[in-house]
């Protein structure tokens, strides 16, 4: 079936649509506007989805489930047996058997189709806009397909607003009635115009897929087509738009979802390998003495995982390329004295290490904590943080360029251009996700500077990142998917499991009173409340009021602090200083304390208003607590009124669906991988990330939520590739070639470096 790739055709055969029956100028240019200009694009637009007799739900069976779901979220007991489901869409098959056009007040206007099929439930179809095009189109009797979310009103009935509404042509009712697979394509608002239906869309491709499809290239590899027993491309081509079975499509979809990810790993495998390959680092010997040393010294057995942590990385510095690796480990894991060992083999082999920290809170806490560590080791501790004194500041600086600073600790000010480093041989990157790729980059160039030139080849430093974010293993196989990662997948043997409950705000009380008991058996509390203000003078202000009122009505016994974004450095430094000294036994604090504050004699966390907050969020405030040897406990505080009402506008309903998701799921574990998972579930990979800038590729049928395995395929089997034929020379690759370089371009002189 793949001997075409043997062929020679050039894609720019394909007809030109004009030649294409069923296609004038108009519809040529709407097709156009969506990127469609040959015959052969035609065929690459792939269907959305499937209209099927068996796929479709019923509407008695949708009223049945909607209603089911609708009594769940009244429950009372919400909160301990419900179970949720986040199904949203769906899609029906029914005929118009209404049309009413309401008029308002103004200009408005509301179209509503009532929908019945044979089940004998009924469904409206309710649109805002466009009411004269769907009046015009849709005619009592027409048979129709619904997609979207569905909703109870207020009356008991299904209803869709402003779904996605597709007529069933005549034609195609027979072949729907007897069981065919019928294709959805996405119908762009310029089709309607030009009268380009499903149904003619569907003739269009009919007419043109024979001639098109043998001018098809297949790009994969044929041993892995073989082996992985995928479809070729021009059978996975016919099989989505002409299917017979959902088997069929299944197997094509997954032909096409391992294409697009293989070729997205390659890219990947080829950037892993040109780091290693284009740049040398130090080798580091990796006999040291100060790290058997700190070993030695410490009151704790190292886990299993950091032992194994610490043996790749030590791997890593003696290889001659540089390390580009990254470390993940939930919370209180025990990142920090991993790295603070991989610092001391730099040093001991004579370089300078670098631990670079988002906050000046974290940057102090790990300047002390390092600084306690390497006491009596003669070693120099240096900091380097905004806002320092001048002479303290000079000083630094003094020492960081004559070599006297052997690890230096800091926050962006690591950036600042009047720093000299003197020989950077390791650079450490605590809570990476709160940096810039560029920020990354930039820390890596300075520290290559200060490395004296050894031959032609750039030397850089040694890299280790740090997160503390676990992500589910589809996201950073992809986003840091050209980084070597290790994995900490063990806490410390001395931790209790967080206990974790939602509490309701009418009995608060009974919260503080559970934290009085806490004080009295000598912990500590956090109570952390949301930002909701939207000015910095009125986040002040409600910061203050909420700690003055528990001072004040609350816990007049205890002295509680305060910790908010809108405070200096030196006062946020100064309130955690105070709490750690156990000066304060409450710290009411905003979101500041998320990062990588320490403090093991805290036991209890209360969070206010918890359904404003999300699951990573949540998740790495809770972190704050169980880092000591006591049982810790981590209080959600919801409003009443959450558990019962049911709100009437969907995409509130919806948000609270989730929070409720949210609340549940960290009454339920402490895992942080499982909660990513959750929260990926709930807010989609790009959220997840937090940023949109995090080199996400959009792909067109791999979806990160759902295809784990065929992610972890087609990573698998394009370093493989990479691996065995780095430049994809062999004859066997050439097309894979061809199209990684159509794909990805050879600008980066990817194959530069076999
Ligand atoms: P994180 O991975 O969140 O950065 P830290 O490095 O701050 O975690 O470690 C959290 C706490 O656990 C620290 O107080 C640290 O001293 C302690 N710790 C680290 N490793 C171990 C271990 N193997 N056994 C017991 N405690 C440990
Ligand atoms: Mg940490």
């Amino acid at each position: 079936m793949t001997e075409n790739t043997e062929q020679k055709t050039q894609p720019d055969n394909s007809l030109s649509l004009q030649y294409v029956r069923g296609i004038g100028p108009k519809r040529a240019e709407a097709l156009a506007a969506e990127g469609i200009l040959t015959a052969g694009d035609v065929v690459k637009y792939f269907p959305r989805g499937y209209i099927a007799r068996d796929a479709a739900a019923s509407l008695k069976d949708l009223a049945v489930r909607l209603r089911a779901e609708a009594q769940e979220n009244f429950s009372p007991n919400l909160f301990k047996d419900a179970t949720f489901s986040l199904q949203g869409e769906a899609t029906i098959v029914g005929s118009v058997s209404a049309k009413h056009v309401h008029r308002f007040g103004g200009n408005r206007k509301m179209m509503v189709f009532t929908i019945a099929d044979g089940s004998g439930g009924r469904a409206k179809a309710i649109f805002w806009s466009f009411v004269e095009y769907y009046d015009k189109q849709f005619q009592q009797g027409q048979l129709v397909v619904i997609s979207g979310k569905p909703e109870l009103d207020k009356y008991g009935f299904v209803s869709f607003n402003h779904p996605e509404i597709e007529k069933i042509e005549p034609e195609d009712e027979e072949d729907y009635a007897r069981g065919k697979i019928l294709p959805k394509y996405r119908m762009a608002q310029g089709f309607k115009t030009v009268g380009l239906s499903a149904r003619t869309l569907r003739t269009i491709i009919e007419s043109v897929i024979d001639r098109e499809i043998p001018n098809m290239q297949e790009a994969l590899p044929d041993y892995l087509l073989k082996t992985l027993e995928l479809p070729d491309i021009q059978t996975a081509t016919r099989n989505l738009h002409f299917p017979n079975d959902f088997k069929e499509i299944e197997r094509a979809q997954t032909r096409m979802k391992f294409e697009e990810l293989y070729f997205f790993q390659m890219l990947l495998a080829l950037r892993h390998r040109g780091v290693k390959v284009q740049e040398q680092a130090p080798v580091f010997n990796p006999k040291s003495a100060r790290a058997r040393w700190l070993v030695d010294k410490l009151a704790f057995e190292l886990t299993r995982a950091q032992k194994r942590v610490i043996n790749e990385i030590v791997a890593d510095l003696q290889s001659g390329h540089p390390m580009n690796r990254l470390l993940q480990g939930d919370v209180g894991s025990g990142k920090t004295i991993v790295a603070l060992l991989s610092m001391l083999v730099a040093v001991d082999n004579g370089f300078q290490a670098i631990l670079m920290a988002p906050t000046e809170i974290l940057a102090e806490q790990h300047f002390k904590t390092i600084s306690v560590y390497l006491e009596g080791s003669e070693l120099n501790v240096t900091q380097l943080v905004g806002g320092q004194k001048t002479k303290a500041r000079r000083e630094a600086l003094e020492n960081i360029a004559n070599g006297q600073s052997h690890v230096i600790v800091g926050t962006h000010a690591l950036f600042a251009s009047e720093i000299t480093y003197n020989n950077v041989g390791l650079i450490v990157i605590d809570e990476q996700h709160r940096f810039g790729v560029a920020q990354r980059a930039e820390l890596k160039n300075l520290g290559s500077r200060s490395l004296k030139a050894d031959g032609d080849i750039k030397t850089t430093p040694h890299i280790l990142v740090m997160s503390a974010t676990p992500i589910p293993r589809t996201l950073s196989m992809t986003v840091y998917g050209d980084l070597d990662v290790s994995i900490i997948n063990e806490l410390p043997k001395n931790r209790k499991p967080i206990k974790t409950k939602v509490v309701f705000e009418s009995a608060l009380m009974e919260s503080y009173e559970f934290i009085r008991t806490e004080i009295q058996k000598g912990r500590q509390a956090y109570v952390v409340f949301p930002l909701v203000e939207k000015s910095e003078k009125l986040e002040l202000k409600s910061a203050t009021e909420h700690h003055e009122y528990l001072q004040q009505n609350v816990f007049r016994e205890y002295s509680c602090g305060l910790l908010h974004g809108q405070m200096f450095w030196y006062e946020k430094e100064d309130a955690m200083r105070a709490f750690l000294a156990n000066e304060y036994q409450i710290l009411v604090a905003t979101t500041v304390i998320e990062v990588g504050i320490d403090v093991p004699n805290a036991s209890v966390m209360l969070i206010q208003d918890a359904e404003r907050f999300g699951l990573a969020q949540l998740h790495q405030l809770r972190g704050r607590v169980g880092r000591g040897a006591e049982q810790s406990y981590c209080l959600l505080a919801t409003k009443d009124h959450f558990q019962y009402h049911l709100n009437k506008k969907e995409d509130e309903q919806a948000e609270r669906k989730a929070a409720i998701i949210r609340l549940k799921t960290m009454e339920e574990t402490t895992d942080g991988f499982k909660i990513a998972e959750v929260d990926m579930k709930l807010r989609g990979p790009g959220d997840v990330l937090g940023t949109r800038q995090s080199g996400l590729p959009d792909f067109e049928f791999a979806d990160l939520v759902t295809d784990a395995e065929i992610v972890d395929m087609a990573r698998r089997e394009a370093f493989k590739t990479v691996d065995a034929d780095p430049p994809l020379r062999r004859p066997e690759h050439e097309a894979t070639r061809r199209k990684f370089v159509q794909l990805y371009g050879t600008g980066q002189n990817f194959f530069d470096v076999a």
